[in-house]
């Protein structure tokens, strides 16, 4: 049978747009890819790129101090957030449009619509016109999720916090996650008055205690509030105040507040509420706050894909059920990234998308590798980790594990008499000496954990990282000159 295209993409985010073009450019595969919103996806237009950027801007008060205190004459003035913001948009619009001209230059055809599956080999654009491939690979992504709660339109999510006219004095974040931690800081670091409320013990859950304490600490001396063992209850306008809406880019204006609250899951800002509004978490806690921010989680995008009734499978989450090929139960059908719930990071995702190439397109049917991941979390400080936590090192129940761990404040804040600590970590096989997991908490942990990944991934031995001679004076140094374990366990 004659296909329209080899290969069908539908979503144009990081790994969606990777394996078009690979598939196009390397192999000369007939390659078709569909985008409903903006080219680039979440990481580039509402995810790591724009976000780090905030991370930039918001570290230039604490910069300017420290500069203080090493005897520069800077104070720093108010921070001109709308000139800040245009110029973030224009960075995401220069990105956007290197994405188009990467696909245009591989020969993809692309379509600036909706798709869904009709069939195991056909797919439907929104204009009612179909296309047939012989493979379909769905990359479509995830969404941020609001609370089940009455009045949880009223709060925004992370799609919208890039597009805020104005920045709240006072801010609710709800969720202690990686996305909740970032932006904490990011609007402490603006001057905004944050408050956590987070259900678990204690903030970034998943990443090591000590490293998830620490991170902690420091957020909480740099004033920011983090109520844990507080889930929200109840939020609602403040006795007294109307809530106006306030618009996202794509943002329908005015929207009137009945519909919105039937719209507690979408995820594009539909218009978003600031304060005052009045928020209350199951241990009491409560107040009142210009904005309400949800990072309560993601939702994979598979609603109303056409996806079970092609008879692709659906996890409870409603994440694609994929094999280690990225192929669904419809062999036609592969899908890679966020909307597969493996790994939701942008790295991973382009991963997928090589490997199914390399599986469909190359014949070399190659398995996606996610063992030993080093990752990021962009708090102030940073949080770099990969492998096994000493919990998760521990519960293995494969042999004892030695912990070298070190935490001290660094030169260049003691010398400004900063009160910031830093933490380097490694979880040790005891038996093989294999380094198990990395764990740093820093300034720049996300590029240092980039490095020691690598050693990390080669299955180094902790004699292996001590045989490396120190870089002096570094704070990474720490991590190849811990010479006795601080616990076996
Ligand atoms: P996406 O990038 O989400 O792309 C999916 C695309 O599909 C979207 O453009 C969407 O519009 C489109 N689409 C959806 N449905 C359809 C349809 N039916 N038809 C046509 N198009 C459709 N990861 C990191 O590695 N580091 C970070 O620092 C980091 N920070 C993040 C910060 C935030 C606030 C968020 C939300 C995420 C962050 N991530 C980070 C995660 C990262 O952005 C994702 O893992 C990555 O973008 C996933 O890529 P993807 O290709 O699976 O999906």
């Amino acid at each position: 049978m004659a296909f329209d295209y080899d290969l069908f993409v539908i979503g144009g985010g990081s790994g969606g747009v990777r394996a078009a073009r690979v598939a196009a450019s390397e192999t000369g595969a007939k390659v078709a890819l569909a985008e409903e919103s903006r080219y680039g996806g979440t990481c580039v237009i509402r995810g790591c790129v724009p976000k780090k950027m905030m991370v930039f801007a918001s570290s230039y008060p604490a910069a300017m101090e420290e500069a203080q205190a090493y005897g520069w004459d800077v104070t720093t003035g108010p921070l001109d957030w709308p000139k800040f913001q245009q110029k973030m948009a224009g960075e995401l619009d220069r990105l956007e449009g290197v994405y188009r001209s990467i696909l245009s230059k591989a020969g993809v055809e692309t379509f600036d619509q909706r798709a869904t599956i009709a069939d195991p080999h056909t797919v439907k654009l929104a204009d009612g016109t179909t296309k047939t491939a012989k493979h379909i690979l769905i990359a479509t992504g995830g969404r941020p999720t609001r609370p089940d709660l009455p009045n949880a339109h009223l709060g925004i999510v992370s799609d919208d916090i890039f597009h805020l006219e104005t920045l709240p004095k006072k801010i609710l974040i709800v969720g202690g996650g990686y996305i909740a931690c970032e932006f904490a800081c990011i609007l402490n670091g603006l001057g905004v008055d944050v408050t956590i409320f987070h259900r678990g013990a204690q903030i970034l859950r998943g990443f090591d205690d000590e490293a998830r304490g620490l991170v902690a600490d420091v957020m909480r001396s740099k004033g920011i509030t983090i109520h844990t063992g507080a889930s929200i209850l109840e939020m609602a306008p403040a006795e007294g105040h109307e809530a106006n809406i306030l618009t996202g880019s794509d943002a329908s204006m005015g929207a009137d507040a009945e519909m919105q609250a039937d719209l507690a899951d979408e995820t594009s800002p539909k218009g978003a509420a600031i304060g005052p509004i009045w928020a209350k978490a199951m241990n009491g806690q409560e107040g009142v706050f210009d904005m309400v921010f949800f990072a309560t989680g993601r939702r994979p995008n598979t609603d109303d894909m056409g996806l079970e009734e092609a008879g692709v499978a659906l996890k409870r989450n409603g994440a694609i059920s994929v094999d280690d090929y990225s192929q669904t139960g419809v062999p036609s059908i592969y899908a890679i990234g966020d909307v597969t719930g493996r790994v939701e990071l942008t790295p991973v995702a382009i991963r997928e998308g090589m490997k199914f190439v390399e599986t469909v397109f190359k014949g070399n049917p190659t398995p996606v590798d996610h063992e030993l991941i080093p990752s990021a979390v962009f708090t102030q400080p940073e949080l770099g980790t990969i492998g096994m936590t000493e919990q998760e090192a521990i519960e293995r129940d494969a042999g004892p594990v030695e912990i070298y761990a070190t935490s001290f404040r660094p030169m260049k804040q003691a010398f400004a008499d900063g009160t910031d600590r830093v933490l380097m970590k490694l979880v040790v096989d005891k038996e093989s000496r294999t380094v198990l997991g990395c764990h740093i908490v820093a300034p720049d942990a996300g590029e240092m954990i980039q490095l020691a990944g690598i050693a990390v991934k080669m299955g180094a031995t902790k004699e292996q990282f001590d045989a490396t001679c120190a870089v002096h004076p570094t704070m990474a140094e720490e991590l190849v000159t811990m010479r006795h374990p601080v616990r076996t366990a």
